[in-house]
């Protein structure tokens, strides 16, 4: 299918929120790998109170319990509706704070449990120790398989049943310094702890997320046009390894 008469729509979940290390990064290059494509976006912020309509990719940032809270209610209730849009293989991506959410629960310290939106079967607990720092971890679906970016989390992520780490952690903690998963994944429903923002640094994975986006909207294979990525593979490369 000729490209440039591909539309692709995204959501910002809560980003007046949820928006920690910059996440908003993460839209600014999913909105500009597709224009550059000739790709239109259509584009919506969610915030409190808003409804929430059918989107190919919704994305969700991070942010600190107090923040979550917030975020927690509301998304909660828009459950049903999101968990029928990752059975339609609509593509998410939460970052840390978002990610928690994403799945059954996040459980601060001397706090109610927040509830999730179970899209994952995962949950998360507060863990006594703030992870902090750059995390290189391998895929083992991309090419190049690395992510990197940055972490701050005291949650500790435990993945369960068909949820899949989204990566193998080389350097840094990743979901709960234990196991060596970094992030989750199950259907087109993605999330890490990688903040930096996220995929200015991870371009593959942007990509293979805007691939699945226009696959699930026009029901067939889509080749993307490869762009000049010799500035954002540098970054990549400068990262892997990396611990402070
Ligand atoms: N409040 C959560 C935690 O500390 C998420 C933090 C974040 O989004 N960086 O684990």
């Amino acid at each position: 299918m000729e490209e440039k008469h591909l539309k692709i729509s995204i959501a910002h979940l809560y980003p007046k929120l949820l928006n920690l290390y910059g996440d908003i990064g993460n839209i600014i290059t999913l909105k500009k790998r597709c224009e550059w494509r000739g790709i239109d976006v259509e584009f919506e912020e969610i915030n409190i109170g808003n409804e929430i309509k059918e989107h190919d990719i919704y994305f969700i940032g991070g942010g600190q319990d107090k923040q979550q809270e917030e975020v927690a209610a509301e998304l909660y209730s828009h459950k049903e509706f999101l968990t029928e849009e990752r059975d339609r293989n609509a593509v998410f991506l939460g970052i840390c704070g978002g990610y928690q959410l994403f799945g059954h629960y996040y459980q601060p310290h001397d706090k109610e449990k927040l509830p999730g939106i179970s899209l994952m079967d995962a949950y998360t607990v507060a863990g006594n120790k703030r992870f902090i720092g750059n995390v290189t971890a391998k895929t083992d679906f991309l090419n190049p398989p690395t992510l990197v970016g940055f972490e701050n989390h005291s949650g500790l992520t435990y993945l369960q049943g068909e949820t899949k780490p989204l990566a193998t952690v080389t350097v840094g903690n990743g979901n709960n310094g234990k196991d060596k998963t970094e992030g989750g994944r199950y259907k087109n429903v993605f999330g890490t702890y990688l903040h930096g923002s996220f995929l200015p640094k991870n371009p593959h994975f942007a990509d293979y997320m805007i691939k699945l986006a226009l696959e699930k909207r026009y029901g067939e294979k889509i080749e993307l046009k490869t762009l000049d990525d010799k500035l954002e593979i540098q970054t990549h490369n400068s990262l892997i390894g990396k611990a402070y």
